[in-house]
């Protein structure tokens, strides 16, 4: 097949010639506050665990005895029979703690972002999204029959003037913005919706279990009920998986229409038993979330007013240097430190802001945080004088 193979060819070529290219690396215990890679220990400042249960030994038994119960795999979709009581509990469980009639469970985030916009949208309607949204919003938004458009980030002017055009419109964003650690503002965004006939729907993947009362995430925090809120396991319930929580009549019809829904085998029984227990963990151990915040006060302490810094509720702390070589290099320097930081490139994020994405988990230790800090003001610093260092050297040259 030349045509395919001409055209993988010249895509590997111009992602490697823009210093994009990416690769999979091994690491050992990086659902822990120390990962392994190549023989050394990092402390670990890119996981998703916010509240440290992807290893959690109390996680881990509740697994297992799941695997005990149900054995391992589902064997079917859930409408033919994988649906288990382990399936049902789950759902009433979030529910109850969130305050929806039904649930339906997913194996991603993303699929459940695609069945969602895919089931719902048809030819004639118009899905407002912000900017930022998570990749899987944005594809499933463009591959949709409706016209998609985008409105400046978290900027309600902007949706209301779009909202003014087309009412009845979808409106999608996130509670937690995963690049950036900000937070929409729901309540006029909800009292939008609400004036313009409109349906909002939230993805809460960064919020869930980290904000509000009992971790209830960024509805609870500003006070409404969405149409629609979508929940992932893979961030603070240290699993995998997720969830659309809406009305009975929207659940039924997701049954029936919702096509990641329908025709892919359910999650494994043992991994609904887990989530369910997490679940409880998550409302119970409020001491996670107090731990967090104390850690992000000694961050916040320490590098406030450092340029690139950026004040954040939530455990996700970008520290944005600009050019994406210069964050390669500042990640660099920061493992010489023994410190394991993401540097985060377009197209993730928009080109001049490439950045550290730094986060904090119930996990870490304030001594940790503090190393973290220090490592990056040392390493901050050899970066700007090896760039002004490079500049008298074209200076001289020229
Ligand atoms: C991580 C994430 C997803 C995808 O969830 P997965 O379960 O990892 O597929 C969707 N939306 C947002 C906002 C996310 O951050």
């Amino acid at each position: 097949m030349p045509l395919f193979k001409s055209r993988i060819k010249e895509a590997l070529v111009r992602r490697r010639e823009q210093g994009l290219s990416r690769q999979l690396k091994v690491l050992e215990n990086s659902n822990g506050p120390l990962l392994r890679s190549e023989g050394s220990d990092f402390i670990n400042f890119s996981s998703n665990d916010y509240l440290g249960l992807a290893n959690d030994p109390e996680l881990v038994d509740a697994w297992q005895t799941g695997l005990s119960q149900y054995g391992a795999g589902s064997a079917a979709s859930p409408l033919v029979s994988g649906f288990s009581p382990a399936h049902l509990n789950l759902e009433a469980q979030l529910c109850e703690w969130l305050g929806f009639d039904r649930a339906i469970l997913f194996s991603s985030g993303f699929s459940a972002n695609q069945a969602l916009l895919f089931s719902l949208l048809e030819k004639d309607d118009f899905l407002l999204q912000d900017k930022l949204n998570h990749a899987s919003l944005m594809e499933a938004g463009m591959l949709s029959p409706a016209t998609m458009k985008r409105f400046k980030h978290n900027d309600t002017q902007h949706l209301e003037s779009l909202l003014n055009r087309t009412p009845q419109s979808l409106v999608v964003t996130e509670g937690v913005f995963s690049m950036d650690g900000d937070q929409a503002p729901l309540s006029q965004i909800s009292k939008l919706t609400n004036r313009y006939d409109s349906w909002l729907v939230i993805d809460d993947a960064h919020g869930i279990g980290v904000l509000g009362e009992k971790g209830a995430g960024s509805c609870n925090v500003a006070q409404i009920t969405p149409d629609i809120l979508v929940v992932t396991f893979g961030k603070a319930f240290g699993l995998s998986g997720a969830a659309i929580l809406c009305s009975a009549e929207l659940g039924d019809y997701l049954t029936q229409f919702a096509r990641h829904h329908v025709y892919s085998t359910a999650m494994p029984p043992s991994q609904a038993v887990a989530l369910s227990y997490a679940c409880q963990m998550i409302q119970t151990q409020e001491w996670r979330r107090e731990k967090l915040f104390e850690l992000g006060a000694t961050y916040s302490e320490q590098m406030s007013g450092v340029e690139g810094f950026i004040e954040t509720q939530p455990p996700i702390k970008p520290f944005v240097v600009g050019e994406a070589k210069t964050a390669l290099s500042i990640a660099e320097e920061l493992k010489r430190h023994q410190v394991w930081v993401t540097a985060i490139r377009p197209p993730t994020v928009p080109v001049g802001t490439a950045r550290l994405r730094i986060t904090l988990t119930a996990r870490h230790t304030q001594k940790q945080v503090l190393q973290l800090t220090s490592s990056l003001h040392q390493a901050i610093e050899r970066n700007i004088e090896s760039s002004f260092e490079s500049k008298i050297d074209t200076n001289n040259r020229a």
